[in-house]
């Protein structure tokens, strides 16, 4: 009896203790949409009244559907579609967003020694995975001069981009789901919401923590179903986006063709099965995911290395997997002489 008496007691306080941290309706709020951007959209968020969270997850679906119109290349009245079909004749005025990524995209080809280049779509636009369409290899040598990010030229003066010859294709699909995601978490904060997560495909950020708990994000096995994963990542505060040879493809003849390109052949590159970038923000994840791909993973792991804000797993063709530097455990905090 008396024993029951404490645990009631103890009951008490604890409910009182979290009343008084927490408003009576807060709760985890999330939503799973498919269709924007040809991709699943995520968006969970802890929120004191349901109504500006619902309204606010709202805000954030807009903000990647307006994303999704200005530079789908499917749409063929999308800002980027009218780049692609104008800008070799001469400087094109276009959007503030539109040249703010442009000069990203250009960075991170940069970065990267040209794995990511967003002119791989002068080659990349005769592939279509789906329907297991290929381009043969005279069409990629045709078009391969075309491939090279150092052809758009932009002019931040008067905010134009220019391709400097016929044939260029630009496609942002290895940067825009990332960008995307840092749009909506930039709509949630301008709201005050301070934990919340927003995916978009392979790309997702995080701000906050799950009181005092890390969010964990799970890295899927390159070769089994969804669920399966290689490794969860505990994140608070920072952004993680994985590439993986599974996402779109078809294999014929015992080669696998799929979704990213090497801009130096014009073919699947497929040095590698998975890549995964964890940093800061996930416009900038998403441009470095596809490195290893194209570069194979020790040169891919040399770069991650050199940069200060991203670490990076790899899954490599035999099934390994590797860790960047600031993962492997021992290295960050070196173990106390014996
Ligand atoms: P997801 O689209 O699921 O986010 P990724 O982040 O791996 O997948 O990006 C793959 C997309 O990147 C491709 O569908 C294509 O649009 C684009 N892409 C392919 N090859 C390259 C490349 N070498 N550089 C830049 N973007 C690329
Ligand atoms: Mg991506």
């Amino acid at each position: 009896m008396k024993s029951k008496a404490i645990m009631s007691a103890l009951c008490f306080a604890a409910a009182a203790t979290l009343a008084a941290a927490v408003p009576a309706h807060a709760e985890w709020v999330n939503r799973v949409t498919d269709g924007i951007m040809g991709t699943r959209i995520t968006v969970e968020l802890w929120s004191e009244e349901r109504a500006k969270a619902e309204a606010a997850i709202d805000a954030v679906l807009d903000e990647m559907r307006h994303i999704d119109e200005s530079m789908s290349t499917y749409k063929p009245t999308s800002e980027v579609s009218l780049v692609n079909a104008k800008a070799a004749d001469g400087p094109m005025h276009i959007s503030k967003e539109l040249f703010d990524l442009l000069v990203k995209a250009k960075e991170y080809s940069v970065i990267t020694a040209g794995a990511f280049d967003i002119t791989y779509a002068s080659v990349g636009y005769m592939y279509n995975f789906p329907k297991h369409i290929r381009p043969d290899e005279a069409q990629i040598a045709k078009a391969l001069p075309a491939v090279d990010y150092r052809h758009v030229i932009l002019d931040a003066s008067n905010q134009t981009v220019r391709f400097s010859q016929k044939g260029v294709r630009i496609d942002l699909g290895g940067i825009a789901k990332g960008y995307s995601v840092d749009c909506g978490i930039k709509v949630l904060k301008a709201r005050g919401f301070t934990r919340a997560y927003v995916s978009a495909g392979g790309d997702s950020r995080i701000i906050g923590d799950r009181f005092g708990k890390p969010w964990m994000v799970g890295i899927r096995d390159p070769r089994k179903g969804e669920g399966e994963v290689i490794a969860s990542i505990p994140l608070v505060d920072a952004a993680i986006s994985t590439s993986g040879d599974y996402e779109r493809f078809f294999d014929e003849g015992g080669v696998r063709y799929h979704h990213i390109i090497d801009p130096h052949t014009g073919h699947s590159a497929s040095k590698v099965r998975s890549a995964t970038v964890i940093g800061p923000y996930a416009t900038r994840t998403d441009g470095l995911s596809k490195t290893a791909f194209v570069l194979g993973p020790e040169k891919a792991m040399e770069i991650y290395n050199a940069i200060d804000d991203i670490d990076a797993i790899i899954v490599k063709l035999d099934g390994t997997v590797i860790y960047s530097k600031g993962m492997q455990r021992g290295k960050a905090t070196p173990p106390p002489p014996k």
